[in-house]
């Protein structure tokens, strides 16, 4: 069976959620080989949990000479295992996590592969036939790539991960990078600071606010961390200065697909509803009961968030105990 490459996304060697989901993926379309770019002393324990979702086989290409620059040389490593996998047995596929960094990646890998890519899939079924939603979520797109080995970038939540015990097997592999991939270099970074709350994309629960907050967001925070909860926002939260863009979620901002959805003074336009509608429970606070968001929810309040949010928070707590 061919190999489907997916470049594992990790932030120092944990492994983060859409890395399961691409593996899960991969498996309906060939043998799941697991590409770790980083520190080769993690190798092992990220072998461990990759192979628990179904990686046969993981590459691992120590960050040594890479992690000093930016996407290139990433894209250059990326590129030399595609085409020792392709001569030994074929590649099917290439899934990358749809991040900024990931696209990049996958765009500079399409060029120098010369093969077709695909970016933001919902959805990858065999074939490898993709699914993308597009236009603010009002059309459905089905694509395929017809020349090369199909790269194809996938949003996160797009599958659920599913556990399957693969070998795992350790592979070193070592990519030559030119001095032209190095033309970028990072000079320093430092990590974002800490919420103490999920990543937006990964959370289970989501608590939103949007203009209705009036820019305060205490109500909106207060339940998010009582229910373990990430925090997000409508574009016009953000747009007023509340929020930084980080927390948008729609067309122009994250995607999200929890298992519970809240979402306080968004009136629910479409360019929001696009990135979170296919949220699994969608409850909304609003005082208009007009607003569009109804038409989505499975369970409304119409009431003032100022007082339906903290009612909400004293009862969670309570009953928490
Ligand atoms: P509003 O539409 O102003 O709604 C506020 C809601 O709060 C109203 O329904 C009101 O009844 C309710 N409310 C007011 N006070 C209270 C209160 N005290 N208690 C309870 N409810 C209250 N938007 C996004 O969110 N994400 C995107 O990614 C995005 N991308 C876009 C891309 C493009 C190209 C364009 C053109 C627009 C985009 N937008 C996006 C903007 C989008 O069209 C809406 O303008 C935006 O989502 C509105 O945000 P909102 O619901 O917070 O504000």
């Amino acid at each position: 069976m061919s190999e489907v490459l997916v470049l594992i996304d990790h932030v120092e060697g944990a492994v983060r959620k859409p890395t399961y989901e691409l593996l899960t993926i991969a498996k309906r379309l060939g043998e799941p080989s697991a590409v770790f770019i980083g520190p080769a002393d993690q190798a092992s324990d990220v072998a461990e949990k990759v192979k628990k979702y179904g990686a046969e086989k993981v590459y691992v290409v120590d960050d040594s000479q890479i992690k000093g620059y930016l996407v290139a040389p990433k894209a250059e490593a990326l590129q030399q295992l595609a085409e020792k996998a392709q001569s030994n047995g074929g590649v099917a596929a290439i899934l990358i996590p749809s991040t900024a960094e990931g696209k990049e990646v996958a765009g500079r890998l399409s060029i120098k592969l010369e093969s077709g890519l695909i970016t933001d899939a919902v959805d990858v079924q065999e074939g490898p036939v993709t699914t993308q939603s597009v236009f603010a979520g009002n059309y459905t797109v089905t694509a395929k790539v017809t020349h090369g080995t199909p790269i194809i970038t996938v949003k996160p939540n797009s599958a659920a991960p599913e556990e399957s015990e693969g070998a795992g097997t350790v592979e070193e592999f070592s990519a030559t990078i030119s001095d032209a991939a190095k033309t970028a270099q990072i000079v320093a970074s430092q990590p974002r600071q800490a919420t103490g709350r999920p990543e937006l994309t990964e959370a289970a629960i989501v608590v939103s606010g949007g203009r209705g907050t009036g820019g305060n967001f205490e109500p909106v925070e207060n339940l998010a961390d009582a229910i373990g909860g990430a925090v997000g926002a409508s574009r016009a939260a953000v747009d007023s200065g509340w929020i930084p863009h980080t927390f948008q979620i729609g067309q122009t901002g994250k995607t999200v697909s929890p298992q519970l959805y809240v979402a306080t003074g968004i009136s629910g336009a479409i360019q929001h509803r696009a990135g979170m509608q296919t949220s699994k429970t969608i409850v909304a606070v609003n005082k208009d009961e007009e607003a569009a968001i109804f038409e989505l929810v499975d369970f409304g309040v119409v009431g003032d968030l100022h007082t339906v949010l903290p009612a909400l928070t004293e009862e969670v707590t309570k009953r928490k105990g």
